[in-house]
């Protein structure tokens, strides 16, 4: 991105290393006369760059660009992401390797997309064309950050947008990378540009800009609601992927040895700091002792750690303010009546005494009510809950406001397909979980979002569709 004049800059946003509380690097925060002229920027670039009517492949062939760049300089993204965000370096690799197949997949889509005709019907015919919004804004949380931005800013581009991509201040580093290298890889100048600085203030002001044609919000509940005011408000589209309370289910025929590694890779990969984080754990009544007495042990085994050491499985959270919320979670869990079985703690240790390190937790001996079943820690937090039979588990399953994705264990492939449709999420996981490919689509039930991000329709969320009629 430009350098905006001087003016135009506000104060300065630091970001910090949460494993060693480190500043690790600095950005300038954008404000309300920097957004106007970035808007103004943005729109100039949508109707002058000539972005909007490259042909397709043109189009792609850029991003095919930008995804080789990407792939050129991964290891120092992953670096940095993981000292912007704290997770394991491994896990930060396999983000920036999610992005840059994201942008390969939207310069497939972008050259491949059809829309749809109707044959003549004697005197006209009439056919659909997709046209982009013009501005639109995208904003993003800190918990991926250059996975969650490629998954709005390629299917974007690719319909012909310009683009103001807001990331969280928590992580503010990674979204000026990739403008640059999308500037490198031959955008023009305006078509991506990044809003940077709190949610409150400049992403309110971006969400109510009356220059941006459309929203895409990834991030909390609570967030989503207000965006969605304003983007009703404003008759402006709106896409949001929100928070999970996600169940993940064993049954007693389950395989249970992968079913554990999965239970806890599902919830305390990425440090619990995951949308769809398998945060409930329900284990069938029979097998129940067993099955959570493996997840306790082999949770206790996890090996906490720096995010650059070998062979560790769990960083620190993303920031230090984020750590007192999970522990106000635990906390209020123990106020419940909720039992530890593991974690509940910040680990003891010199290596962690700078860091916002915190022990992954396993609870139980909550009814499905409890704030603490209901509420997303975002954070190494498990609960576990039994259930009876099929029935009460879907009961127990459905009983929370969110809808985003679940896990099912069985050998039954009639029980998984009955269990599968009858939960309410947005994706189904069956003797596997956290998969996730660009092809296929992404998003929430309930409060966990409207709208569906990756796949086909990742690209037509930013699009309009226009219908054509030509006499004959
Ligand atoms: P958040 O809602 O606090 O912030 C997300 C983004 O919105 C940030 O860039 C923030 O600056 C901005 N923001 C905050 N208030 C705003 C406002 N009023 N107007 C405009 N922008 C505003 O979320 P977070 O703490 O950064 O991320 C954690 C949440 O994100 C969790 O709930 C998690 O489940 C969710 N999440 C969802 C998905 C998904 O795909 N469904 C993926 C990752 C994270």
């Amino acid at each position: 991105m430009d350098a905006l004049p001087q003016a135009l800059d506000g104060d300065e946003l630091e970001s910090t290393d949460p494993a060693t509380g480190a500043i690790v690097g600095c950005v300038r925060m954008t404000t309300a006369e920097g957004l106007d002229a970035m808007v103004g920027r943005a729109w100039h670039a949508f109707h002058h760059s000539g972005w909007k009517s490259l042909l397709p492949h043109r189009r792609a062939l850029v991003l095919q660009a930008i995804a080789d760049r990407l792939a050129a300089e991964k290891e120092a993204l992953a670096t940095l992401q993981m000292r912007d965000n704290g997770k394991p370096l491994a896990e930060c690799r396999g983000m920036v390797e999610s992005a840059i197949g994201t942008f390969r997949y939207y310069a497939g889509v972008c050259e491949t997309l059809e829309t749809d005709v109707t044959p003549s019907r004697g005197d006209y015919v009439s056919f659909t064309v997709l046209e982009p919004f013009g501005v639109v804004a995208c904003i993003t949380p800190w918990n991926s950050p250059i996975m969650n931005d490629a998954t709005k800013v390629a299917p974007a581009l690719a319909a012909g947008n310009a683009v103001l991509l807001k990331p969280s201040e928590d992580s503010p580093l990674l979204a000026p990378e990739l403008a640059r290298i999308a500037r490198e890889a031959g955008l023009p100048d305006g078509m991506l540009q990044v809003v940077q600085g709190r949610g409150a203030e400049i992403g309110a002001a971006l969400v109510a800009h009356p220059g941006v044609r459309m929203i895409s919000f990834t991030g909390g509940t609570a967030t989503g609601r207000a965006i969605g005011r304003v983007a009703g408000d404003r008759l402006v589209p709106v896409a949001l992927e929100l928070g999970g309370k996600s169940p993940h289910v064993v049954f007693a025929d389950a395989e249970i040895e992968h079913a554990v590694a999965a239970v806890v890779a599902g919830i305390f990969g990425s440090a619990g700091q995951s949308c769809v984080a398998g945060s409930r754990l329900f284990i069938e009544a029979s097998l129940y002792d067993e099955v959570l007495a493996r997840v306790v042990e082999r949770t206790r085994a996890l090996r906490v750690a720096a995010p650059d050491a070998p062979g560790v499985e769990m960083g620190p959270l993303a920031s230090f303010h984020h750590r007192e919320r999970v522990i106000r979670f635990v906390d209020r869990a123990r106020e419940e009546g909720g039992r530890i079985l593991c974690g509940g703690s910040a680990p003891e240790g010199e290596g962690y005494a700078k860091g916002a390190y915190y022990l992954p937790t396993v609870i139980d001996g909550l009814p499905p009510e409890a704030l603490t079943c209901q509420e997303e820690a975002f954070g190494p937090v498990l609960v576990a809950l039994p259930f009876r039979d099929e029935a009460d588990l879907i009961a127990q399953a459905n009983g929370t406001a969110f809808g985003l994705a679940c896990g099912i264990w069985t050998e039954s492939f009639k029980r998984a397909w009955r269990v599968g449709r009858a939960l309410e999420a947005g994706s189904v996981w069956i003797n596997t979980y956290k998969q996730s490919v660009t092809t296929t689509p992404f998003g929430g039930f309930k409060n966990s979002g409207i709208g569906r991000e990756k796949g086909i329709d990742g690209l037509r969320l930013y699009a309009q569709v226009k219908s054509m009629y030509f006499g004959l």
